[in-house]
């Protein structure tokens, strides 16, 4: 009998959404990318390695909370100009997010990247500590798309569920891998090292990351409830953030 891939016991497996199902059936139709067949498939993409008590127990609360956040937050689709706000529980939202992270490094990333997440298992199933992770988020508005020939405007939208990960090439690319996970206008990046990292080699990254091409958003605080992310620290989208992701966006 297979082992599962969260609590490591003998059981029998049952199939784990990568998103939660609780998301998906918000969106109409979801496409997905297949990294390993280089193509999308109408859908979305499940794994089979998870026991019935992580699933429907431990990691279906995390499911929950995702909902109600995309009830609250994510379903708004901001317009530029607009501010955001955003209420969260620190630990829940970290925990669902590496939870999202995980299930899909597991279906289409490298050993490496899937055994960075591994050692934060046991957070992601009870929580309960700091893990050393860093959880940062950018609003990436709508944009004005203006067609000059019929002198119409439409708002390009972004309206998507995307876990993908960020082609960072910066100071400490090797030590740490930055993971996206972008629901509509919210998008959050997880930071997390391949092995234990002093505090010196993080204060390098996160200075690589501040001066990287593509803006990875403002870090959530665990001491904070309410983040009001100004119009300042916003971006919309644009050509040249969706050039810095093209294996991530496939819409
Ligand atoms: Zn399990």
């Amino acid at each position: 009998m297979k082992t599962c891939s969260y609590c490591g016991q003998s059981a029998p497996l049952t199939k784990e959404h990568i998103w939660p199902n609780c998301l998906i059936e918000k969106y109409e139709s979801l496409l997905t990318y297949s990294k390993r067949e280089s193509k999308f498939y109408k859908g979305d993409p499940t794994i089979k390695d998870v026991c019935a008590h992580c699933n429907n127990v431990l990691l279906s609360k995390l499911d929950s909370y995702l909902a109600s956040l995309y009830d609250a937050h994510f379903h708004q689709i901001l317009l530029p100009g607009e501010q955001a706000s955003i209420s969260y529980d620190h630990e829940l939202l970290l925990r669902a997010l590496l939870k999202v992270s995980f299930n899909s490094a597991r279906a289409d990333a490298s050993e490496k990247v899937v055994k960075a997440h591994k050692g934060l298992i046991n957070f992601m199933l009870h929580g309960g500590y700091r893990p050393p992770v860093e959880l940062r988020l950018q609003i990436v508005t709508a944009s004005r798309a203006i067609n000059l020939n019929e002198g119409t405007e439409k708002f390009l939208e972004p309206r998507h569920l995307r876990c993908a990960e960020i082609p960072y090439d910066g100071p400490m690319s090797h030590r740490f891998v930055v993971r996206m996970i972008a629901i509509n206008c919210y998008w959050f990046f997880l930071v997390l090292p391949y092995k234990n990292e002093p505090p010196h080699k993080w204060r390098d990254l996160v200075c690589g990351l501040t001066a990287w091409r593509m803006n990875l958003g403002v870090k959530l605080l665990p001491s904070v409830s309410t983040m009001i992310i100004p119009v300042n620290k916003t971006t919309y989208l644009q050509p040249t953030l969706l050039g810095n992701l093209v294996h991530a966006f496939h819409v």
